[in-house]
């Protein structure tokens, strides 16, 4: 945890301050601070994406070499820390944090060139077409059929709960290209323009009445073979590699951040103040683990991708709780907007973050992978 103060690293962390306090516009920040989801909306998230890719910065974790500020471990931990305590909203992870790694890892030199700068600078917004309504945590089960046809594979089938679909002008998709074998080896990975004809997305609303994901259906749609990444056949071990940048990160900053909100208000009656005091150890705990698996020591990526995911998601869930309780009433009367953002999102937040749990592989499901992993 000394790593985060060491001397060193405060000119670092005070530039990042200044250009947060010089740059994040106010509006910007009072949207995000009522944000009741992670996925933040585009109107609020790309204008921030363009004054981070301005400055070179809207890609921490990416190398130098594809545009990313070339930090080190510490320094991106540093970054995302002080942007989750200037109340910076997240960036939409589905391009910058999933497809490009992929992208960077089994694209072509063409690939590589014409995708990675327009998601840098936001000019193409991605969702993920992985889940069906057959295949969730048995994703090897999906029917999303791609049939050869000259130059183009032609699809048909759907997917669903698209996080973002109905906003993205790109999808990456898992297809089925094969029944022959094992399921895994009939499946692959394509890069789609959501534009295509054929291509139809339709909402669904959440619990919490938000539309955020979509049910997206495909009607003989044409997708250029040159369009797939890495081999035919061989998009599992994509969507594998891919979904550990899915579920690991970094929690610890954006609920740390949180939580504080919570403790410095001096209503707090003992017992509540007693909980929430519990999950600031717990969080020092994830930190700690997170800036572990920054420096890969002690475990596999993919270990480490689980374990943040399950601890991460499920103390996120316990701090929506306790906002619950410390909102109390104000939860609900909000009427002339004055409530402070924590506690007038206290409940929606609650709602839209059941789904935590699920999204990215179920808990149940990483709980599984862990033991396999570490028992063999
Ligand atoms: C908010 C949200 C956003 C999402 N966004 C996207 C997206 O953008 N793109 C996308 O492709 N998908 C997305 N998903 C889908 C998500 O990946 C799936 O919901 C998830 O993988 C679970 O699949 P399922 O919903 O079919 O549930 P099921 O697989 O039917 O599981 C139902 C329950 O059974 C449990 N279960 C299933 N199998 C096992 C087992 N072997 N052992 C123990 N327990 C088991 C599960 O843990 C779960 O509790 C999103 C989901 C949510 C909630």
């Amino acid at each position: 945890m000394d790593m985060l103060n060491d001397p060193a690293l405060t000119a670092f962390r005070e530039e990042i301050r200044a250009f947060l306090t010089a740059h994040l516009p106010g509006d910007i920040r009072r949207a995000a601070a009522r944000a009741t989801s992670v996925f933040i909306d585009p109107d609020v998230s790309l204008p921030w994406q363009r004054i981070l890719h301005a400055q070179g910065w809207a890609a921490p974790d990416w190398p130098a070499e594809f545009g990313g500020p070339g930090w080190s471990e510490i320094e991106r931990y540093i970054f995302a820390a002080e942007c989750a305590q200037a109340g910076a909203p997240n960036l939409a992870p589905m391009g910058l944090k999933m497809v490009a790694p992929v992208i960077m890892h089994y694209g072509s030199s063409e690939q590589r060139a014409h995708y990675l700068p327009r998601i840098l600078s936001g000019e193409d917004y991605w969702c993920q077409g992985f889940s069906e309504p057959g295949a969730g945590s048995d994703l090897a089960a999906l029917q999303l059929r791609a049939v050869p046809d000259s130059d183009d594979y032609v699809l048909n089938g759907s997917k669903i709960w698209t996080t973002h679909a109905h906003f993205a002008n790109r999808m990456f998709a898992l297809v089925r290209t094969s029944n022959e074998g094992k399921p895994q080896a009939g499946i692959s990975f394509l890069l789609l323009d959501m534009a295509t004809p054929g291509i139809s997305v339709e909402p669904i609303r959440t619990l919490a009445g938000d539309h955020e994901f979509n049910q997206v259906f495909f009607d003989d749609v044409r997708v250029p073979q040159a369009n797939r990444l890495g081999d035919e056949n061989g998009g599992w071990s994509v969507a594998k590699h891919l979904l550990t940048f899915e579920r690991g990160g970094k929690y610890a900053p954006t609920l740390i951040g949180r939580l504080e909100r919570l403790r410095a208000r001096d209503d707090i009656e003992p017992v509540l103040r007693a909980q929430l005091d519990r999950e600031a150890v717990t969080l020092k705990a994830l930190q700690a683990l997170e800036l572990k698996a920054m420096r890969g020591v002690g475990g596999s990526a993919a270990l480490y991708a689980s374990a943040l995911k399950v601890l991460g998601t499920e103390t996120a869930q316990r701090i929506d709780t306790l906002a619950c309780e410390v909102a109390g009433h104000a939860a609900w009367a909000d009427a002339d907007g004055q409530t402070p953002a924590d506690l007038a999102v206290a409940v929606p937040r609650y709602l839209n973050d059941r789904a935590a749990t699920i999204y990215a592989g179920s808990n149940e499901i990483q709980r599984d992978l862990i033991a396999r992993m570490m028992l063999g």
